[in-house]
C-alpha cells in the first residue's frame, strides 16, 4: 500500500462515520440502515481508510476509475486549470474544452465530428434523446428492459427494470426484451436464435409502436448494471439494419462500458457496427471532475447548424472536467491503458474467472470481457435460482473484510477493476474471491 496521508488531527473513521451519518442522505438507500465504509485516500488500484487498512478497488468505485486512483498528471492537470480558469459559461470557448473534444471526436469511428458536454451519464441520455426527437421529429424512444440510463427525468424513464418504476413520469417510452440467453425471454437454445427472435421481437415493437412515431432506439452496448450481457455479435448489426430501415436514430449508451473498459475504447468496437450518438461519461476523466456527453455523428450534428438545438447546462464543458478529460486521455495513451484492459482483463482475469466459474455451482453463469465482468449466483444451478440478494451482500462484506471490494448489484457480483489492474493484482484479488467463496460454500 502507498503511503497514505497522515489524518487531520481529530479524524478517523469514528468520526467521518458519525458526520455522514448525522448529516448525509445517500443516494439508492434505505437511511436508517445504512453503514457506509470509510475511504481517506486511495492510488492505483487501492483504497485505504483512516486506520491505514487497505482495500483492493475491483468495483472501480461506480465503475468508473478506468486510469486507477489519483493518476499523478491528471491531478496535476486539474491543479494547473484550476489556478487559471475555474469555470467559464458554457457558450463561451476555453483551450481545455477544445483539447478535450478534439480528443474525444480522434477515439470516436469516422463520421462523428461534434461532442456535446454534460455533467454525468444521466443528463447526456437525457440530452441524446432530445437531439434524437428534434432531428427526426418523432417522440417515441425505445429501450431495453435490462438497462440502466441514469437517474433523470428521461433517462429513469428509459431504464428497463425496478429502478425506473416509481420514477416514471416523462412520456414516450417504450421498452422492449434484450438478449440474456442465460434467462432468454424467447426460449431460445443458443445465441442464434437468441439473437434472430431478440431482432423479430424488436421489429414487431417498432411496428406496432408506428414506426414514423420512434425517434431513437437507446440501448446500452453492454448492459452494465444489468449484469454484463454481452449481446451476440449480430444482435448489434441487426438493431442497426432495423434503425437504417425505420429511420430512428441509433443511440448507445457507453457510459459505464466506454473509454477503455472492454479493452476496446468504445465497446460498440467488438461488434462492427457504429450508432449515431454514443453517449458517454465515467471513463472518460475516470470521474475525476464530473462529466459526460454525447458525441454527434455528421449529419445531425449538421442539422443542428441551421435548427436551434434546445438544451443545455450551466456547467457543461467545464475547464476542470475538461482539463481531466484532455490528462486521462493523453495518459491512457502514453500508459497503453486500454490495452492493457485487453491483455489483464481477457488473460489472467478472465481464466480465472473461468476456474472460479468450474469450481463452484453457486456461479450459474459468468459473463464478461475486458475488465468488466459479472459473476452470476445461484441457490441451484439446475433451477438457475437467483442466490438472494442478502446472501450476496453477506458475500461483499466477506470480500471486504478480506480486503477486495466488489460492486455487487442484485445475484451478481461484479468483478470491475480498474482498466490499469495488473497480473499480480488481479491473482491477489482472486485468491481473495476463491478463499471467501469455498468458505461461504463449505458453510451452506
Ligand atoms: N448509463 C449507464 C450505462 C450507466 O451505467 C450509468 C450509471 O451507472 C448512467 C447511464 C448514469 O450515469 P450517471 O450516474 O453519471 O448520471
Amino acid at each position: 500500500m502507498a503511503a497514505s496521508h497522515p489524518p487531520k488531527s481529530g479524524v478517523d473513521n469514528t468520526y467521518v462515520h458519525t458526520l455522514d451519518r448525522q448529516y448525509v442522505f445517500h443516494s439508492w438507500a434505505q437511511q436508517g440502515s445504512l453503514d457506509p465504509m470509510v475511504i481517506a485516500g486511495a492510488e492505483g488500484c487501492r483504497v485505504w481508510d483512516y486506520v491505514g487498512r487497505s482495500y483492493l478497488d475491483f468495483s472501480s468505485q461506480l465503475v468508473n476509475t478506468n486510469i486507477g486512483h489519483q493518476h499523478p498528471k491528471v491531478v496535476s492537470a486539474i491543479q494547473a486549470q484550476a489556478a487559471s480558469l475555474c469555470t467559464i459559461a458554457p457558450a463561451h470557448a476555453n483551450l481545455a474544452r477544445g483539447e478535450a473534444a478534439k480528443r474525444i471526436i480522434a477515439k470516436a469511428p469516422a463520421g462523428f465530428s461534434k461532442v456535446f458536454f454534460t455533467n454525468a451519464g444521466a443528463d447526456a441520455n437525457e440530452n441524446a434523446i432530445r437531439m434524437a426527437r428534434l432531428y427526426t421529429g418523432r417522440s417515441k424512444i425505445l429501450s431495453a428492459y435490462r438497462s440502466y440510463h441514469g437517474n433523470t427525468g428521461s433517462a429513469i424513464a428509459a431504464t428497463g427494470d425496478w429502478r425506473r418504476v416509481p420514477n416514471e413520469y416523462a412520456s414516450g417510452h417504450v421498452h422492449f426484451f434484450n438478449p440474456y440467453l442465460y434467462r432468454s425471454e424467447f426460449w431460445a437454445r443458443n445465441e442464434e436464435e437468441e439473437c434472430e427472435r431478440a431482432l423479430q421481437h424488436l421489429r414487431r415493437v417498432i411496428e406496432c409502436e408506428g414506426a414514423n412515431a420512434v425517434a431513437a432506439i437507446l440501448l446500452e452496448t453492454i448492459p452494465g448494471t444489468a449484469g454484463v450481457l454481452l449481446p451476440p455479435k449480430a444482435y448489434l448489426q441487426g438493431v442497426r439494419k432495423l434503425a437504417d430501415e425505420f429511420g430512428i436514430v441509433l443511440i448507445l449508451d457507453e457510459v459505464m462500458a466506454g473509454f477503455g473498459r472492454t479493452g476496446r475504447w468504445f465497446a460498440f468496437e467488438h461488434y462492427d457496427m457504429t450508432p449515431d450518438l454514443i453517449v458517454f461519461a465515467k471513463g472518460v476523466n475516470s470521474g475525476y471532475v464530473p462529466a459526460g456527453g454525447v458525441i454527434i455523428s455528421e449529419p445531425i450534428s449538421r442539422y443542428f447548424d441551421d435548427h436551434f438545438f434546445v438544451g443545455g447546462l450551466t456547467y457543461s464543458g467545464h475547464p476542470l472536467a475538461m482539463a481531466a478529460i484532455v490528462a486521462t486521455l493523453d495518459a491512457m495513451d502514453a500508459e497503453g491503458v486500454v490495452e492493457n484492459a485487453d491483455e489483464v482483463g481477457n488473460g489472467p482475469l478472465a481464466a480465472g474467472l473461468q476456474q472460479l466459474t468450474e469450481r463452484y455451482a453457486i456461479i450459474g453463469d459468468w459473463r464478461g470481457v475486458g475488465v468488466f465482468h459479472a459473476l452470476e449466483l445461484v441457490s441451484d444451478p439446475v433451477y438457475k435460482t437467483p442466490l438472494p440478494g442478502a446472501e450476496v451482500l453477506k458475500l461483499k462484506q466477506q470480500l471486504m473484510e478480506n480486503g477486495l471490494l466488489v460492486f455487487t448489484v442484485e445475484n451478481r457480483i461484479h468483478v470491475v477493476p480498474p482498466c490499469i489492474v495488473t497480473a499480480a493484482e488481479v491473482e491477489e484479488g482472486l485468491a481473495i474471491l476463491d478463499r471467501v467463496l469455498k468458505n461461504y460454500t463449505a458453510s451452506r
